[in-house]
């Protein structure tokens, strides 16, 4: 979509140099506790902050409609005298005034009102109502407008009222006047060059601040809400370029550390590949490639490993670790839950260990004599690769030569995980992996200081998976289908609902499911798996599950990722509603991993709400991760999508990177360019933006 970059005031600050870390911050400062606390809980900790403070929306008090032609269906404001007052007690108790000017007269209607409302809305009062008019049963009325007493001439105001952000017990009233002081003490000079300026055609910082907080009458309010003003883009472009410019600063200072350059030596490597039952697909090997060449670097990698549920991740990481094994350094893999770490375990041991490489396995549920003899062969460097549970790598184990580590399902860790390895002392290459997509625009954002790879194709014999949805009504024969299924030698999944609530309460459903099918089902084995299980417990139940001794696994989420069994082809889904859809779609792709014809039913309970219908629809009709990702993305914003994530990145407050993504392109060239050009003017921006969310990102 093009952008508007219309009518804008010139010319350009000359001098652009801001001082933002030493000065006093007065505004602050001079606030009592009480407030103090408050306007902290707005993130705003500098006076600057309180400029940084923007408003969601306007409201026009700038002038006053007659009755007659005030527009419907949008904020107007009137002004007249309360012609009649009454409370109606039908069809319930409100308040409803009858209000007129010389060219007409409307009603306000109050559902709930106190009696000093009642007081100010008396018969002869005259008012200023701000509210949206609409078709009454009575005639044109105002429902809940905001009224205010006028005496003869109340001078109308001079600007759009801005609309803040704030928090219980602090109004619009105060925060406007802080904010108003904040514009006229704190620096408000350019951090950007004037260069930057001119070829992006932006307008000057403080001229956008001070049009953003006071905007003129005449102000464009549709282009303000829509935040395609000049003024707005002049500060997305420096809040998406604080962003760009903080990680890919992250990311150069961490190439600027040291690590063991891993050069592949194609011995354990070829070797593996010429022993697979399979053929790399065409985007295993672009992965592996540029893995192999990050790895052949002396500074640490740092490369996500992007891949649709099943589009064959692991292979790709026991490459990586297998080119760090050929360089006499160590490799870890390391998974969230233990479910996941065995299976990578059987899938590297297997691939591995008929190459001479040794492999331990670091888990809970190794009992302690095993697990120390683990541990201390990782220790000595005579086991070259280490499995296991993020936990377990945190606390307990300590590596001979780390070279490598991989992690799985990054998406669900923070950076504290991925700082814990380099409080271990080293520096080792690291390879995240993430079955959720991440759409592009994404990635070019809140991973800006990875480096990515995308596998984008499946293996080749995959049979597409045939998804439903039901009703819940309809319950019983989704349970004819089950039985079916599992007659003709199949297996299924019967996933309970998420219940975000209460954990207990989960537990409870997946107990009660368990028992009703399991009666349903009396001439079938019914297995059951939740996130209460013992470690060791789960594993069992997966295990007997993989070996077709269950046919029918009840469980909750917590099979949500990894899980790998081929003979497996029918998944219910319950309150599919409740689910999200990165969730669904790995949920879905546990069947579909074999040659059978496999089904995905989504049960639902209406009523739906639209936000429900609209995501039960994209899953139903995209099958492709990606697909789904950007859809789901635009559905919800990135807050939500990114997860644990967020703990540490500095997360966009008016930018969205969909709707402003040529500028966050824009933000991301000027991010390189300040970095290798001109250091201090992205010091300065940074100060200016950033001066709190940087501690986050010193990994
Ligand atoms: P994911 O990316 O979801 O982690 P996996 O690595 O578990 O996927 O791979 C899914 C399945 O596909 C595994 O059984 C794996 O052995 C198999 N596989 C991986 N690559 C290929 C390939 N190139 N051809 C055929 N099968 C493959
Ligand atoms: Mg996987």
């Amino acid at each position: 979509m093009p952008r508007p970059r219309h009518t804008m005031p010139r010319p350009l600050p000359a001098s652009h140099s801001v001082d933002t870390s030493d000065r006093a911050d007065s505004i602050l400062a001079a606030l009592g506790k009480s407030t103090r606390e408050k306007i902290t809980k707005l993130g705003i900790h500098r006076d600057l902050d309180l400029v940084l403070h923007l408003p969601l929306r306007y409201l026009d008090e700038t002038h006053i409609y007659p009755i007659a032609h005030a527009p419907y269906g949008q904020l107007a404001q009137v002004e007249g005298v309360v012609a009649h007052a009454e409370v109606r007690f039908r069809p319930r108790r409100q308040l409803v005034c009858r209000v007129e000017d010389a060219s007409g007269e409307m009603y306000v209607r109050l559902l709930h009102f106190y009696p000093s409302q009642q007081k100010i809305l008396r018969e002869g009062a005259r008012v200023r109502l701000l509210g949206e008019l609409r078709a009454g049963f009575l005639g044109p009325e105002m429902v809940h407008p905001q009224v205010r007493v006028v005496s003869e001439d109340v001078p109308l105001k001079e600007n759009l009222t801005p609309v803040y952000p704030t928090t219980a017990g602090l109004g619009q009233q105060p925060l406007r006047k802080l904010i108003g002081r904040a514009l006229g003490v704190c620096d408000l000079q350019d951090t950007l060059p004037p260069a930057v300026l001119q070829e992006y055609q932006l307008a000057a910082f403080a001229e956008s601040v001070k049009y953003l907080h006071e905007p003129p009458p005449d102000a464009p309010l549709a282009e303000l809400e829509s935040r395609q003003h000049w003024a707005w883009q002049r500060l997305i472009f420096d809040e998406l370029l604080a962003q760009q410019l903080s990680m890919r600063r992250h990311y150069a200072r961490r190439r600027s550390l040291s690590a063991p350059a891993l050069a592949p030596k194609k011995t354990l490597t070829k070797a593996l590949i010429a022993a697979l039952p399979f053929a790399l697909t065409g985007a295993q090997r672009r992965a592996f490639d540029e893995i192999s060449r990050d790895l052949s670097a002396r500074h640490p990698m740092q490369r996500l490993l992007q891949g649709d549920v099943g589009s064959g991740k692991t292979i790709v990481a026991a490459l990586a670790c297998a080119q760090a094994i050929e360089n006499k350094f160590q490799a870890a893999v390391m998974a969230p839950t233990e479910i996941l770490a065995e299976q990578h375990y059987r899938k590297l041991h297997e691939w591995l260990s008929p190459l001479g490489i040794q492999v331990a396995w670091i888990a809970a549920s190794v009992p302690k004599r095993a697990r120390e003899e683990m541990l201390a062969q990782v220790a000595s460097g005579s086991a070259q690769l280490a499995v296991g549970t993020h936990a377990l790598f945190q606390d307990q184990v300590s590596f001979a030569r780390l070279g490598l580590a991989v992690v799985d399902e990054q998406h669900r860790f923070g950076v504290e995980q991925r700082l814990a390895l380099h409080n271990k002392g080293v520096n080792p290459h690291q390879l995240m992996m993430s079955a959720t997509p991440i759409p592009r625009t994404l990635s070019m954002s809140y991973y800006a200081d990875l480096d990515v790879s995308v596998i984008d194709e499946l293996p080749p014999g995959r049979t597409p998976i045939v998804t439903k949805l039901v009703e819940d009504t309809r319950r019983d024969e989704v349970i004819e289908r089950v039985r079916e299924a599992c007659r003709t030698g199949r297996q299924a999944y019967w996933v309970c609902p998420l219940i975000e609530e209460s954990e207990k309460l989960q537990l409870q459903t997946a107990l009660d499911t368990y028992e009703r099918l399991s009666a349903n089902f009396p001439d079938l084995k019914v297995g059951l798996v939740h996130g209460r299980l013992k470690a060791k417990e789960k594993t069992e139940a997966m295990a007997a599950f993989k070996a077709g001794k269950i046919q029918l696994l009840v469980a909750t989420t917590v099979i949500e990722v990894g899980v790998d069994v081929p003979n497996a082809s029918l998944m219910v889904i319950e309150h599919a509603e409740r689910m999200g859809l990165a969730q669904l779609h790995q949920l879905r792709g546990r069947v579909g991993r074999g040659a059978a014809k496999s089904a995905c039913i989504l049960l639902y309970a209406p009523p739906l709400s639209d936000m429900a219908k609209a995501r039960l629809k994209i899953i139903y009709e995209q099958s492709d991760g990606f697909e789904i990702a950007r859809q789901d993305l635009t559905l919800r914003g990135p807050g939500e999508f990114l997860g644990a994530r967020q703990s540490g990145v500095p997360m966009l407050k008016i930018a969205d990177i969909e709707r402003d993504h040529l500028m966050l392109t824009q933000a991301r060239t000027t991010a390189e360019m300040l970095l290798h050009t001109d250091l201090p003017a992205a010091e300065r921006h940074l100060a200016r933006w950033l001066a709190r969310a940087e501690q986050f990102l010193k990994v």
